[in-house]
């Protein structure tokens, strides 16, 4: 059986495909397909864009699709910038920018505590969906510190950690991850009916 995973980065696609693993599970990525369909992210919340994501690629490809979505949310910003970090700066900014208006928007503000969540959709051709999802707590940092990751890595220090996720490497941050938690969510969730049976 198929299982479409709707990304285009093959760090994530490996985490994904690791995981995944199991007898008579096909696991594919977008990137394998002719044409994917394009989806804009224009839900307000992580799960409504997770669960849009992998429910038009089900239908399009006719198969399990698994999507995921993922924001970081600082409490002293009521939240944000949340489902819209990828775009906190602006339509066309990249990680550098966002990082910069995040430390911006915190100047001088006591409160740091902040935490990624990821959120992990699962659908079928018929309309069924359901998301779980991952959760890792911990504070904004002062400044930059490391080169290692990608996005908010350099200013997240999670719990228990002196160094940010871009200090400590992509295995223990793997270890300890909002997305680790999410997908090993998704395999307790769902591993039983990914290998039960086809989609209908
Ligand atoms: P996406 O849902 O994976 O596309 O991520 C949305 C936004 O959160 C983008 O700005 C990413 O750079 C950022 N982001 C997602 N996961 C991480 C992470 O593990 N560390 C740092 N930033 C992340």
């Amino acid at each position: 059986m198929k299982l479409l995973i709707a990304t285009r980065n093959p760090g994530k696609l490996a985490e994904i495909r690791a995981l995944f693993r199991m007898p008579g599970l096909d696991v594919h990525s977008v990137m394998d397909l002719a044409e994917a369909p394009e989806v804009e992210e224009d839900r307000p919340t992580l799960e409504g864009n997770a669960v849009k994501k992998a429910g038009v690629l089900a239908r399009h490809a006719g198969t399990w699709a698994l999507a995921d979505d993922t924001g970081l949310e600082v409490d002293a910003l009521g939240g944000s910038p949340g489902v819209h970090s990828a775009r906190y700066a602006g339509p066309a900014c990249d990680d550098a920018a966002n990082v910069d208006k995040l430390l911006a928007a915190l100047e001088g503000i006591a409160d740091r505590r902040a935490r990624f969540r990821t959120v992990v959709a699962l659908a079928d051709p018929t309309g069924w969906s359901a998301w779980v999802e991952g959760v890792c707590e911990g504070l904004i940092a002062r400044s930059r510190a490391g080169t290692g990751g990608f996005g908010y890595d350099p200013v997240f220090l999670p719990d228990g950690s002196a160094e940010t996720f871009a200090e400590m490497g992509a295995a223990r941050k793997n270890r300890i991850s909002h997305r680790a938690r999410a997908l090993a969510a998704a395999r307790t969730a769902w591993a039983d009916r990914l290998a039960a049976r086809p989609p209908a």
